[in-house]
């Protein structure tokens, strides 16, 4: 060790605040000042479920899970690698803080069972993701939580909806599989009218495209096991927003829930947020060309990509979206379901299989009538407000890293007769 500088005196590392960075450097850097000791700038993995304590410094209870006093205790509250993510996490979306959870799922549940208790009123997307919104419309209401499922792209039926005990509205943008954009600066307007809390699911987007809470949101919701960790390879959740509500949520929700993100995915989530920058620019790139040709192919009915110019919502998608996104939602001229087998028998670089947002690129088939007996369960205008962006199904494909070339020959295969 002789030479090496170790000790306190490395803690002293100058550093920019995050807040001073842009946003591509945050990525890489918030929350992560070399190891005071050995001076490694790679983040350690900290394993430890426990940490060593004064007595009489600490109580029993859980609640009041502010992590200024004790920040590391037991590892259910949060550990030094889940922190370190978490800090990044915030600095990303421009938050105060952030709670780290075991999935994107959780983290959805976690802000449903902290800010809503029964003979409260839940408004959330009509379309969203298929675990939020059966969670909502399913689970909930066996606890005496009132929910309606609204169209919140249109302000009008939002506050229609609006009870005097709705505590939440919850949104996605772009909505799962639809790739319907909701205006959140025009809901956040509606809400705070309301005195009602907004939180938005931006797993589609992620920073590098939108940043919600810029757009008066109070709460961000990740599904980090999609573009965030982006390699497939981790389950992973966060709610983002103010100090005030994310101690709430960690200790209403993080700590008796128990949901909890382990140290070793939070490492692994952490060395994926590294380049989720340019993975999300070459992937947007790789999406718009995509998006291009399929929709000079006469074998496709009508594509979905927010970035293209004939996107139904394109002021919108300008004003509140720095990049179309690596998400494409297309309708095929022919029985979409003899196109979704010969994607799975063709398909030589695109797998045919569930999730999103990882390197590699995956498209399925969301069947309109599978998806409506299953989880939405739409009649009259809301099933029509469905049919006219899904026609009898979409196939909602998720553009990963590899060479564009290569994925239209894929697409091409399958789409040939
Ligand atoms: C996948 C996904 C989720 C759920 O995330 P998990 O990590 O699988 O629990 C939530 N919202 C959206 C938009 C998703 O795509």
């Amino acid at each position: 060790m002789k030479g090496q500088r170790k000790g306190p005196e490395m803690s002293d590392h100058p550093k920019l605040p995050p807040a001073e960075m842009q946003p591509a450097t945050r990525a890489l850097d918030a929350g992560l000042a070399p190891d005071p000791f050995t001076g490694a700038i790679a983040p350690n993995l900290v394993a430890s479920v426990n940490n060593v304590f004064i007595p009489g410094s600490a109580g029993f209870s859980a609640e009041g899970a502010d992590l200024t006093e004790q920040p590391f205790l037991y590892a259910r509250w949060t550990n030094p690698t889940t922190r370190a993510l978490e800090e990044r996490l915030a600095g990303l979306e421009g938050a105060e803080d952030a709670l780290a959870t075991a999935t994107g799922v959780a983290a959805a549940a976690a802000v449903f069972l902290t800010l809503l208790k029964s003979g409260d009123h839940l408004i959330v997307s009509e379309v969203c993701y298929a675990g939020v919104y059966e969670l909502s419309t399913r689970v909930l209401p066996d606890f005496g939580i009132a929910v309606t499922a609204c169209d919140l792209t249109d302000p009008a039926a939002v506050r229609a909806a609006l009870r005097p005990t709705t505590r939440l509205i919850h949104a996605e943008t772009p909505c799962n599989p639809l790739l319907r954009l909701t205006d959140l600066a025009a809901l956040s307007q509606v809400a705070r009218e309301a005195g009602v809390l907004l939180s938005v699911d931006s797993t589609l987007a992620t920073p590098v495209i939108t940043r919600p809470l810029d757009h008066g949101v109070d709460l961000v919701i990740h599904s980090l096991t999609k573009f965030m960790n982006g390699h497939g390879d981790a389950l992973g959740g966060a709610v983002i927003g103010r100090k005030d509500l994310i101690s709430r949520i960690r200790s209403r929700a993080g700590v008796y829930l128990g949901a909890s993100l382990s140290a070793q995915n939070a490492w692994l989530i952490l060395r994926g947020l590294d380049t989720l920058f340019p993975r999300m620019r070459m992937a947007s790139q790789t999406a718009g060309e995509l998006a291009a040709w399929l929709a000079r192919n006469p074998a496709v009915a009508r594509v979905t990509w927010p970035g293209a110019e004939d996107h139904p919502q394109l002021t919108l998608a300008k004003r509140q979206m720095a990049l179309g996104g690596a998400m494409i939602a297309f309708q095929t001229r022919q029985d979409p379901s003899i196109i979704a087998q010969r994607m799975a028998d063709r398909f030589r670089v695109i797998h045919y299989a569930f999730s999103l947002g990882h390197q590699r690129s995956i498209c399925v088939l969301i069947g309109t009538d599978e998806i409506q007996r299953s989880t939405f369960r739409m009649e009259g205008t809301a099933r029509k407000r469905w049919q006219d962006w899904a026609g009898e199904g979409v196939f909602r494909l998720s553009v990963g890293l590899e060479d564009p070339a290569d994925l239209i020959a894929d697409l091409d295969r399958a789409l040939r007769e």
